[in-house]
């Protein structure tokens, strides 16, 4: 059974998130605090997935999400927020989470994104022919799920590394934003085009030098994005 990290200090939400996902034939692990999610997360290497929840008593989702993602760990993470508001939804991925929620949910909705992370993410774990992709300065390790420009290790996460594996298979053909977000997120994802943009600055930040002026991942005004080199 997969391992789910469930981050919510209200009793009633987190039993209500647990006893959803053991329904849905998961295994829960709880913690009402952050750092108790950091222990649990040391404790359960095996665990592949995080629910956090932004306003905790001690540090906040979007720190414990930084927290894993310096570990350099690459677990799917979807965050739970209160508050609607975009700039959440930003700073949550900017942060390195891979999805957010909204609260209130319904269980349907969160076993269906929770179900849609993982199949992102476990999708390429049976693509074992492939090695490595090459484009000027950056290989792309489709083996160990790893980046490097000119020899040096870049960390990603999952859908940063599933842009960069998009683009580097394409180069030279824009891509409109609507294909991004179904060739990355899923098909069935009801996403934003906006997530799109939000994961191409942040992956811009880590690839390019400068990535207001960016020389690899560029903008096809009014359609979307293009791998340039
Ligand atoms: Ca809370």
């Amino acid at each position: 059974m997969k391992k789910i990290l469930v981050l919510e200090d209200e009793s009633n939400i987190r039993s209500f998130v647990v006893i959803n996902l053991r329904r849905s034939g998961f295994d829960p692990i709880e913690a009402e605090n952050g750092a108790m999610a950091l222990e649990k997360l040391k404790a359960n290497p095996d665990i592949c997935l995080a629910l956090l929840d932004v306003m905790l008593p001690d540090i906040d989702g979007f720190e414990v999400c930084r927290r894993i993602r310096a570990t350099g760990s690459k677990i799917g993470i979807i965050m739970l927020s209160a508050k609607g508001q975009e700039i959440d939804k930003v700073t949550g991925l900017m942060n390195g989470a891979d999805d957010y929620v909204t609260k209130p949910f319904s269980p349907a909705e969160l076993t269906a994104r929770v179900d849609a992370l993982i199949r992102r993410l476990g999708v390429d774990e049976t693509e074992t022919n492939t090695n490595e992709l090459h484009s000027g300065p950056f290989a792309l390790n489709t083996r160990n799920r790893t980046l490097e420009k000119n020899g040096q290790r870049l960390k990603l996460t999952q859908i940063e590394y599933l842009l960069m594996k998009l683009f580097m298979e394409n180069p030279g053909k824009a891509m409109s934003r609507e294909d991004i977000l179904s060739a990355v997120w899923g098909g069935d994802f009801k996403g934003e085009l906006k997530t799109v943009d939000v994961n191409i600055r942040r992956l811009r930040i880590k690839i390019e030098s400068d990535p207001t002026e960016p020389e690899f991942l560029t903008t096809v005004w009014g359609y979307g994005y293009k791998w340039g080199y």
